[in-house]
Parts: C-alpha cells; structure tokens; sequence
C-alpha cells in the first residue's frame, strides 16, 4: 500500500521513472508526450543538461544559507537577471518556493505598502471571477473559481470580484473589442467606487488567464485602462503571472506585449522548469521605497525562500532561454501549434474556441457552437479528455468551466519551448484520436 497522499484517493497513478525532452517515461516503460508541461512549468523539457549540472554544481557548493543570515550568489545573480528585463519601474526580487507564496507575499506587500505610508483603511483587494491564484487561504481567497472556494469559503478572507476580460464569452454583439475591453476594465472602477477608494489596497489579475479559464487573453487596451484606474484611485496593481509569464508567452514577462507595468508582479513555474521548486514576487522601487523609508522590515518570509539550489536551477534557466534564443521559438512555434489546430479543430462541432499566446493555446469544448452552450458539468468532459489523452500517451491540462456555467469545460496546451515541428504533428493526432474516442464529442 503507498503512504502517499494523492489529490485523486482512487487515482492509482503510474511511476514516472524518467524525462527525455518533451517525454515523460513510466515505470512500465510507456512515453508521454507532455503537452501542458505538467500544468505550465516543464518550459525546457525534462532532461536539460545545463540546469542539471547547475543544480548539481549547487548543491556541491552550498546547498543551503538561512536568508535571515545570509544572501547568496545564485539568488543575487538571478535577481540580477530577472531584473535586468523586467518591466518599467519593477526594481526587486523576492524569492519564494511556488506560485500561491508569490501571491500571499503580494497581497501583504500590497497591505503592507499602505501603512507603511501611515494609511491604515486601505485592505481591501479586488479581483476576478474565472481566475486562478493559488490554494493557500489567501491566494484561494482571491482566486474566482466557484468551486474551488466554495468548501473553504467559512475561512476565506474577504474580498471582492469582478468579471474577467473574456471576449469569447462577454463581447456584446456589435461591440468592438477595442471598446469591449474598455468595458471590462470599467468594472473595475465600478467595483473601487462601491467599496469606497479610500478602502481598496489593491487589483490582483492574470494577463492571460490560465488554470481556470485555458489561455484567454486580456485585449488590447484591456490591462492599460485598468493600469489608468489603479492610478487614479491609489489601488496597487498586482499581476499573477505564476502561470504565464517565464516566456510562456513569447516575451519574458507576459504584460511587456500589453505595455503595462504592475506595482506588483508574481512568477513562479517556468522559473525554475521543474527543476526546483520557486517563485519570486518582484515589485517596483515605489513600492520597495515605501517599506525602505517606513519600517525597513517586510512583516513576512518562509525558511526556503532563496533557496541557493532552487535559485541557481532558476539562473541556469532563464540563461538558457536568452542564450538559445527560445523566447523567439515559442513565437514560432505557437504560429504553427496555432495553425495546426484550428486546420484540425477549427470546425469541430463540440469546440468553440481556439485561443492563446505563445505557447500557451486554450480549446473551449461547447454543446453548441452557435449559441456557446456549455456542457452540463455532471459529464465532466474535461476529466474524460485528460483520462484518454493520457492513456494516448498525450498530457494536456483540463479543466472543467462549467461549474457555475461561466464558461465551457476547456483543455490547455503548454508544451517545453524546446518542441519541433513533428511534436505539433504529435500533439494534434493525439487530440483528434482523444476526442473521436470520447462519445460526447463523435460528429
Ligand atoms: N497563480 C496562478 C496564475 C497559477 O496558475 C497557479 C498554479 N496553477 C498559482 C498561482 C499557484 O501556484 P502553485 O501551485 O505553485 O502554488
């Protein structure tokens, strides 16, 4: 009998003995093909000799430093790094173990920020339905998936929600989406001026939507007019891009193709690829200033955080995707991943959507493509598509949206930046032989 606890208690999970580029191998020696990089992280595959031997080189060296006593080379220097091309203003690293501590460690820098400047009404923080942020309390507490909160919800921390920027979903007829993303952003001011400005410490959003939603991208204009807001109202900006920033997209940062700095910005998954397990929160000099001047000590930390190990993984790869020009091949490839698609899927019956940026491609599964209804979510399609790929020897990342009827159950496709051309064959054969296998979605 195992003693581990899995998330599925009947799941009966094969051993993964291996990693061999895009491929995960068993223990009975079957391959995967990892289309979603587990969920976003795998960014460089599974056997990358230079982050092994970095981590090897480490641990060698220095395996572990307390950061209350001491900083380290690898966290300094990835600092460096990070902050080198970052955006506009974002000044300093804090370093963490995974994507929640990220969004725990902004939403009280984001409170923090506030007193320090001798303001104590500011705790309030606003974010969005559909969304994912983590599952410790807060981040959980921010997070907008119905049912995620839902059995938590006597613990979570108040906080209040307004819609994503979902043109497939909430794009009025005839609007266009210029003036639909305006409209989306405008919720946001709604939302400050009825729970008062002088209360709200800060916005927290995704730029393209991950875990909930499957790659639905802001629009254009959407993340400048809620930058606008958050700066006319003194609201900090938070962006969570645990999930799609790290290149993911096809530039380091997922907001540098909006053109918007946040106050605050979370990463974690594709910095350390798997690798290590890190994070990082990284904030502007005006916010970092603020506690400089004021108590000089940030009231939070973990004992890992800016783990050398995990840092000196997280170096040796974001170096890796400068240094092989891999932020470029995400560009290409997902024009090709994008393409190969809608050519197999965009007339599917059952799929209503085909979106994304980068290596970051979402499928929204619909009944009916005309009037975008949902599945019912007792079938739990999403479920059954990632049981068959599996076993097609295909990882995709499902999740159902039908919880609430938000949204239709979705599949998202993150694959290793390092994919060639025969994978996009690979990953789309495996999805047509998934979805011709599951009865729901035979035409
Ligand atoms: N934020 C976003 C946008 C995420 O997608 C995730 C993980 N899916 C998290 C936060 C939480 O990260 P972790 O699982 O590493 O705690």
């Amino acid at each position: 009998m195992s003693h581990v606890f899995p998330r599925h208690t009947k799941a009966n999970l094969p051993t993964a003995v291996s990693g061999e580029g895009c491929y995960i191998i068993d223990s009975n020696g079957k391959r995967y093909f990892d289309g979603s990089g587990g969920a976003a992280v795998s960014c460089l595959g599974h056997s990358d000799q230079t982050v092994r031997q970095a981590i090897k080189d480490q641990v060698d060296e220095l395996a572990f430093a307390h950061s209350g006593f001491f900083t380290s080379d690898p966290a300094e220097k990835l600092a460096d790094l990070l902050i080198a091309h970052a955006p506009e203003g974002i000044e300093r690293v804090y370093f963490v173990s995974g994507g929640s501590e990220a969004v725990e460690a902004a939403l009280k820098l984001a409170r923090q920020y506030h007193l320090e400047r001798g303001d104590d009404k500011r705790s309030h923080i606003i974010a969005r339905w559909q969304s994912y942020h983590g599952n410790t309390l807060g981040a959980l507490s921010a997070g907008g998936n119905r049912w995620r909160r839902k059995p938590f919800e006597p613990l979570l921390v108040p906080m209040t929600h307004i819609d994503p920027c979902y043109a497939y979903r909430y794009q009025a007829q005839g609007e266009s989406l210029e003036d639909y993303a305006i409209r989306a952003a405008d919720l946001l001011e709604a939302e400050i001026l009825r729970v008062g400005p002088e209360k709200v410490a800060a916005f927290i959003c995704e730029p393209v939507v991950g875990a909930t939603m499957g790659a639905v991208t802001a629009e254009p204009g959407y993340l400048k007019r809620i930058r606008k807001i958050c700066d006319q109202y003194g609201v900090l900006l938070i962006l969570d891009e645990v999930m799609c920033g790290m290149g993911r997209t096809g530039s380091l940062f997922a907001c540098d193709q909006d053109g918007v700095s946040p106050d605050i910005l979370c990463i974690a998954k594709g910095l350390g690829a798997g690798y290590q397990p890190i994070g990082a929160m990284l904030c502007s000099g005006k916010v970092y200033k603020a506690i400089e001047d004021g108590s000089g000590f940030f009231q939070h930390g973990h004992t890992y955080m800016g783990h050398p190990v995990a840092c000196a993984a997280g170096l040796a790869v974001i170096t890796a995707m400068f240094e092989r020009n891999l932020l470029g091949k995400v560009q290409k490839r997902s024009l090709q991943l994008m393409t190969a698609l809608t050519s197999a899927f965009g007339q599917h019956p059952y799929i209503g959507d085909i979106r994304g940026r980068g290596l970051f491609i979402g499928l929204e599964l619909v009944r009916d493509r005309e009037s975008k209804h949902p599945f019912p979510s007792d079938l739990a399609l999403h479920a059954k598509v990632k049981k068959i790929a599996f076993a097609n020897g295909l990882i995709c990342y499902p999740m159902s949206g039908t919880i609430d009827g938000q949204s239709g159950d979705h599949i998202l496709l993150a694959p290793p930046f390092i994919i060639e051309e025969e994978h996009i064959g690979e990953i789309v054969d495996k999805l047509a032989k998934t979805f011709a296998m599951i009865p729901e979605l035979e035409h």
